[in-house]
């Protein structure tokens, strides 16, 4: 069956046309489900029934369910665990600030690029996310926040996942969230953070979508670099950070680098000389994360004065820095954590789910513009 939120507008009116509808009945649809939030076939008032049920019997919709929701205490970020129509398992995160209501996006079940501090790439990749299983993360975190009076201003892909290996959902995704006739987020507010696919920059940078894209750098050099990240291995740093160059001429957006303080690793004021060094002459913020525990893993975060001091050899060096501690600290509001208890009969309860251990993709999430 298809997924009626993995259809752009123009790709519903071709579907009204081959199927012998007025191509207008497409803005219908895209209407009742991205600005009147209906979630079913049935309570789209306006279009005729033969149109609806025709609709229902092709289509599935929502494809997502909400299993659980969890505020943190602060309630300043909001998680919520989804089920896949496979029963598999995916999580979103809204973060509320000021006035923005960011949503964080999970593109995969899993991720290939197994980061050697991240929780979500321990088990590798079960599978790429469909458009629709993107979208509906944010069209039904909408949904809540319309009860509210709000509505989502801001989209990560922070969540689980490497959005430049799920590539052609990823920019479907971007396309629909944009769709004027739809939830019409602007591009400069949708923020893509990758660990650096080379050939997947290039490619982003030649679409119309001009997103900002942030580059999880996490070393000044090749040899820490793969240490950290496995795949700095077939993507070397200076070709990564060519490629982000062109990225930033082709699409004049400032590129973000984010920098996870490992203790021991790559926190050393050389290695932030080393950095200063190398970012010198990019028009760039660099977004210093101090490492989150994960559960299991040998690692360390960095003492507040060893981050400090990284920071200030950086500003010093004249480079923009942000460096944030962690928002919805106690609901490990980390995509990618619940999301990891796969099958129903591993799940735990919401008190253990609630491990002490938390990673700030959701703090990144406040650099989109
Ligand atoms: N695959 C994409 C999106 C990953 S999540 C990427 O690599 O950019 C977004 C950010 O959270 C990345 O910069 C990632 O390195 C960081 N992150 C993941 N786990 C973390 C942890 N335990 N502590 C701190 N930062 C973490």
């Amino acid at each position: 069956m298809k997924e009626i939120c993995s259809f752009s507008l123009k790709e519903l009116k071709n579907w009204m046309g081959e199927n012998g509808e007025n191509s207008f009945r497409a803005g219908q649809v895209f209407d009742w489900i991205y600005t009147k939030h209906a979630l079913n076939f049935t309570d789209m008032s306006n279009v005729g029934k033969d149109l609806r049920e025709k609709l229902a019997e092709q289509f599935s919709f929502p494809v997502l369910k909400l299993l659980k929701t969890q505020e943190s205490e602060d309630l300043e970020t909001i998680k919520f665990l989804w089920e896949l129509p496979d029963q598999r398992r995916v999580e979103s995160v809204l973060i509320l600030s000021g006035d923005r209501r960011t949503v964080c996006v999970s593109c995969q079940v899993g991720c290939p690029a197994r980061c050697a501090f991240c929780a979500s790439g321990r088990q590798g990749l079960m599978r790429n996310l469909s458009p629709a299983e993107i979208t509906e993360q944010v069209l039904h975190i909408n949904h809540f926040l319309k009860e509210k009076g709000e509505r989502v201003s801001h989209i990560v892909f922070m969540g689980m996942g490497e959005p430049l290996e799920n590539y052609e959902s990823v920019v479907k995704a971007i396309q629909i969230f944009h769709e004027p006739e739809g939830l019409n987020i602007s591009q400069r507010r949708i923020t893509v953070s990758t660990v650096g696919v080379v050939e997947g920059i290039h490619r982003l940078a030649k679409e119309e979508l001009k997103v900002n894209l942030v580059l999880s750098l996490h070393a000044p050099n090749q040899h820490i670099r793969k240490k950290i990240i496995p795949y700095a291995r077939k993507y070397p740093l200076e070709e990564v950070l060519m490629a982000m160059d062109e990225y930033t001429r082709l699409t004049k957006r400032d590129i973000t680098y984010e920098y996870t303080l490992l203790a021991k690793i790559n926190d050393h004021r050389k290695n932030a000389e080393e950095l200063a060094k190398l970012l010198k002459d990019k028009q760039c913020t660099v977004n210093l994360i101090p490492y989150n525990p994960v559960e299991g893993l040998n690692l360390d975060r960095p003492k507040k004065e060893t981050i400090e001091n990284f920071r200030l050899i950086l500003e010093d060096a004249g480079i923009n820095t942000t460096w944030r501690y962690t928002k919805g600290k106690d609901i490990a509001a980390a995509c990618g954590q619940l999301a990891l208890q796969e099958a129903p009969t591993q799940n735990v309860a919401p008190e253990q789910s609630a491990a002490p251990s938390e990673k700030l993709a959701l703090v990144n999430a406040d650099l989109s513009q």
